[in-house]
This record gives C-alpha cells, sequence and structure tokens, in this order.
C-alpha cells in the first residue's frame, strides 16, 4: 500500500501493519506523565516516541497527567511538564487528567463487582503480599474472595463512604492466584486513602492503582498505542484483562520499549527531588540536572535533544547510553549555529609595543555566513589567556614563548619580546609582524599557534559558571549519594570578552572560541555578564565506537 509509511522501528512496524490491515484508523498515542516531579531527559525519550507517531501518521498524542496518586502530586510539576514539552516543539491534542475520570473508574468498579469480577477484601497490604506466592507456588485465595456482589457492592460503597480506614480494606481483580503470572493474582484496583488530591479535593477517599486506571484511561481517550517502558512488560496481561473486562473497543495495544539509561545520569524523579531537597541543587532547573528544565538552562538545544533522541533509536532491550553521545549531538548543535566570540577565561596582559588601533572584520558564525560579521578592534593593550603564555614550555608547545612567534585570531602574526612583571602583573611584550594580517604580505609567514585575545581598553567582564558532572563515573552499585561528585559548579570571576558581547541577550549561544560552547544565563544583565558553560570543544565521543 502507497500510504503506509516506510518503518524506522519495531513500533512503527506494528503500526503500519495494524494501518495496513485496517485495524487501526488514526493513531493515536499519549504522553502520560506522574506530576511528581519535572520531567528529565529520559522522558525526552518518551516524549519524541510518542508524539513522532503523531507527526508521522497525521494522528494524534494527548498530554494526559496520570495523577492517580495524591500524595505526590502538585500543580507545580503540571505547569513545568506543559513547559518543558512545549519547549521540545510538541503540539498535545487533548490536556487530561487521570483524576477527572474517577467516576467514571468508579462506575467501572461497580461494573466488574457486579460481573464478579472483582471482590472486597478485608486483608492488610502485609497479608496479601505474604499469600501472593512466588514464582514456583501458586497464591492463595483470599477468605473473603466469594463474598456476593451484594456484600461486595455495600462495601465497596462503605469504602467510598469514608467509613473505612486507610489500608483496612481493598478492591481486588478476581482473576487467578495460580496464574503463572504474579501480577494476575488478584491484584489490588482500589484502596483506601484518607487524602485530598491536588485536582479532586476531598471528593475521594479511595483511589484507583495504576494497573486499573491505565487501561481505563487509555479505553476512554480511544488510544490505539500506548507505549511504555519495558518495565510493564509483565503488566500487559492484567492491561488486557481490565480493557476487555471494561469493554474496550477498539481496544488500545500496549506497547513496551526500553527505558533510556544514560552513564553519570540520575533518570528518576524521586531521587532527582532528592537532590533537591538535599540542597546538592539549586533546584530542578539547576544547569546541572538530568532535566528537561535543567538542560534548557544549561543551554542544551532542545533541537539537539531531539536529534539524540532519534540516534539513539527506539529497541526493546535495555542498556546503558553514553552521556558523550548526548554532549556530542550538543555540540554539533551548536558548532552549526553559535555565534562566536573571544574571550579570555584567565586574563595575561600583552603589550604589543608596534601596534596601532586598527578594526578587524571577523565572521560571527564561520559555518554560516548569513550571520553575518562582526568588528574587533587591535589596539596595543590586550589580554590573552595564562594558559597561552610559557617562558617553560613543554615540547610541542606551540602557543606564545620566549623568542616564538604566534598568530593573534583574526588580526596579526606577533613576535615575542619580553616579559615580566608590570605594576605587579605579569606582562608580555611582543611586536606585530607588519602586514601579516589576512591578505598582507606577510600573511603566508608559517608560525603554528594561533591564540585568542581581547582588547584591554573595550573588553567587558564575564562571569563563566561551569559545571562538572553530578555523578562520578564509577556506576559499581553504590546509592546515587556516594557518587556525587563535589564542587560540580564553580563560578569563574574576572573573564574578559571581547566588547560585541556586551551587549549579549539571555538565552543566546556562543562558541568562545578555543574554549567551548556557552549560553548567556538567565539572569545575564548587560551589567553583570553571566554565562552557563555548555559543553566543551573536545569531543570524547568517537565516532562510529
Ligand atoms: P520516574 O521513575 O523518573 O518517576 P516514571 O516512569 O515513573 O519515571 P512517569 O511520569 O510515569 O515517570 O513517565 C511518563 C512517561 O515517560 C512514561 O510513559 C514512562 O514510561 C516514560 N519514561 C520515564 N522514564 C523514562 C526513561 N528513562 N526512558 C524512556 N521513557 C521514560
Ligand atoms: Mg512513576
Amino acid at each position: 500500500m502507497s500510504d503506509v509509511i516506510e518503518s524506522t522501528n519495531f513500533i512503527e512496524e506494528i503500526i503500519n501493519q495494524e494501518i495496513e490491515s485496517g485495524k487501526v484508523k488514526e493513531v493515536i498515542t499519549r504522553f502520560p506523565p506522574e506530576p511528581n516531579g519535572y520531567l528529565h531527559v529520559g522522558h525526552a525519550k518518551s516524549l519524541c516516541i510518542n508524539f513522532g507517531i503523531k507527526e508521522k501518521y497525521h494522528g494524534k498524542c494527548n498530554l494526559r497527567f496520570d495523577d492517580t496518586n495524591p500524595t505526590k502530586e502538585d500543580i507545580e510539576y503540571v505547569r513545568s511538564i506543559e513547559e518543558d514539552i512545549k519547549w521540545l516543539g510538541f503540539e498535545w491534542d487533548k490536556e487530561l487528567y487521570a483524576s477527572d475520570y474517577f467516576d467514571q473508574m468508579y462506575e467501572y468498579a461497580v461494573q466488574l463487582i457486579k460481573d464478579g469480577k472483582a471482590y472486597v477484601c478485608d486483608m492488610t497490604a502485609e497479608e496479601i503480599s505474604a499469600t501472593r506466592g512466588d514464582l514456583t507456588h501458586p497464591g492463595v485465595e483470599s477468605p473473603d474472595r466469594n463474598r456476593s456482589v451484594e456484600e461486595n457492592l455495600a462495601l465497596f460503597e462503605e469504602m467510598r463512604s469514608g467509613a473505612v480506614a486507610d489500608g483496612a480494606k481493598t478492591l481486588r481483580a478476581k482473576i487467578d492466584m495460580a496464574s503463572p503470572n504474579i501480577n494476575m493474582r488478584d491484584p489490588v484496583i482500589y484502596r483506601v486513602l484518607h487524602a485530598a488530591h491536588w485536582h479532586t479535593g476531598d471528593k475521594w477517599c479511595i483511589y484507583p492503582m495504576y494497573d486499573f486506571a491505565h487501561p481505563i484511561e487509555d479505553g476512554i481517550e480511544g488510544i490505539t498505542h500506548s507505549i511504555c517502558t519495558l518495565e510493564f512488560e509483565d503488566h500487559r496481561p492484567l492491561y488486557d484483562w481490565v480493557k476487555e473486562a471494561c469493554g474496550f473497543d477498539p481496544a488500545p495495544r500496549q506497547i513496551e520499549f526500553a527505558r533510556l539509561n544514560l552513564t553519570r545520569t540520575i533518570m528518576s524523579k524521586r531521587y532527582l527531588k532528592k537532590l533537591v531537597e538535599m540542597g546538592v541543587v539549586d533546584g530542578w532547573d539547576d544547569p546541572r540536572m538530568p532535566t528537561l528544565s535543567g538542560m534548557r538552562m544549561r543551554g542544551y538545544p532542545a533541537e539537539a535533544l531531539k536529534d539524540f533522541c532519534a540516534r539513539i533509536g527506539v529497541a526493546k532491550a535495555n542498556s546503558e547510553v553514553d552521556v558523550a553521545m548526548l554532549e556530542h549531538c550538543v555540540r554539533e548543535n551548536l558548532n552549526a549555529n553559535a555565534r562566536r566570540a573571544m574571550v579570555v577565561r584567565n586574563p595575561v596582559r600583552l603589550v604589543v609595543d608596534n601596534a596601532e588601533d586598527k578594526v578587524f572584520t571577523v565572521a560571527n558564525n564561520p559555518m554560516k555566513p548569513e550571520e553575518g560579521t562582526r568588528e574587533v578592534l587591535f589596539g596595543r593593550e590586550l589580554y590573552i589567556d595564562a594558559a597561552d603564555f610559557s617562558d617553560n614550555p613543554p615540547p610541542k608547545y606551540f602557543r606564545l614563548k620566549p623568542d616564538g612567534m604566534v598568530r593573534l585570531m583574526g588580526a596579526y602574526i606577533v613576535k615575542y619580546v619580553s616579559h615580566g612583571e608590570e605594576n605587579g602583573e605579569l606582562t608580555v611584550h611582543v611586536e606585530a609582524i607588519p602586514d601579516s594580517a589576512e591578505g598582507g604580505a606577510n600573511a603566508g609567514i608559517k608560525v603554528k599557534g594561533t591564540i585568542h585575545w581581547v582588547n584591554a581598553k573595550t573588553c567587558v567582564p564575564v562571569t563563566i559558571r561551569e559545571y562538572d558532572y553530578l555523578l562520578d563515573d564509577i556506576n559499581d552499585g553504590r546509592d546515587f549519594d556516594l557518587r556525587l561528585v563535589p564542587n560540580s559548579k564553580t563560578v569563574v570571576e574576572g573573564a574578559k570578552a571581547e566588547a560585541a558581547f556586551a551587549t549579549a541577550a539571555p538565552f543566546t549561544h556562543y562558541q568562545f572560541v578555543r574554549m567551548g560552547y556557552y549560553m548567556v544565563a538567565k539572569d545575564s544583565t548587560p551589567e553583570h555578564l553571566v554565562v552557563n558553560q555548555v559543553v566543551g570543544l573536545k569531543d570524547s565521543f568517537a565516532k562510529g565506537k
């Protein structure tokens, strides 16, 4: 069939087949976050899959807040999740809350009771788990398993009315205590919990369990493909049981994929929340956080994240991706898109004894001529980086050294004259070689090093925030709090940027030449310029490795 789109992963292969066979007309997916924290880079993978399918098949994708757990959820998280999805450039069709279906879920539960498919059980959570059996032993049936429909209806109503204490009774699906799949051994589908819900307030004191709620949510919304991570594979028989017991037709289909794991990266809202609470980071959007909002503050472009998700692909086997691959995608994006600027991190005075003021024109981004050019003013007093001068150079040191020559980027070749303290400041004197700028008669003189510089008179101070990973690189099963890298944030004061940088606006990306990629921080002002280091220049991710 001509309108079947060529498959690129196993999920799309399934969808193609279903479209071809006529089983599915319009593809509808959903992204179902629990609003109990900020989204992280793992969620980006799920977002790219669900919204990617919507876009590819011209279908729909709902944003559904899976807020069936009243004690951990909050409106702050709802708002942040909306913002992060928009930032990635995805548009959801409907915005929905699982808690809006509590009435319907309750009705489905009543129907199951009437159909003899659910019963109220008086066992405690401990008793239920002790009688569940294991892989080699069947479970033990609850003494309440054969209660009459009338009794079950009355008891369930009692649970709903508030007369039952937390945990004293549950509603269980009546499936099979001897099932080889332990999830099918009469799972709890409703619990009593006297807790206010951020969205429904005090209306309910019974709450549906995930395995019961999720297929109903999918069914009500007409989701065709309910895509989730691999740990739900063993729950699929229960998902199918609920959807059949509730009579959803056409039925949604659950498909599992491998979750994203990244080296040196915490990928769980629960632990990320701990970092915030422990004060290890300055908040959920701290630039060190692997949250989408943290990455946005750090300066990771949304497009780079999407590119990363496309490259890792969708598979059915869990694995760990090297965080260097994510950084590679960020670097590649910024190399193509970021403006260039000269910034000296650790300034040393350079006096060009024979220099006169001269304006040079340089490209804003040599990769993108359409970004235009800017002017840099060359003069007698400059700054270069301390690392670019050595009076005791190691072998193969191609920067400035006694009796050496270097090219000052975009300007002249200079020749060492002398160095020493002047007014308590290390000062290096050089002489510019006449006509050695680009196009000049002496431009062809061979020098091995090119270093960057700023004009001491016109440069502007900039504060640089540099970041390390939050976790060390030894993943030997230690708890994350034992793997925390001390001092993962460094604030460098005293760096100097070329004059044109004075007007740099927050959220603009730069390559500081020979240094790395930076983004002007959200809180940067013209009076106090601040940048976040995004990623270094050096790529540790070898292609094709
Ligand atoms: P966490 O353990 O961090 O809270 P979660 O899976 O409980 O993660 P949800 O809010 O339930 O978080 O997730 C919303 C969607 O994102 C789910 O469909 C889930 O499968 C998916 N998801 C979460 N983490 C990852 C990950 N690391 N890789 C891919 N998808 C993920
Ligand atoms: Mg969760």
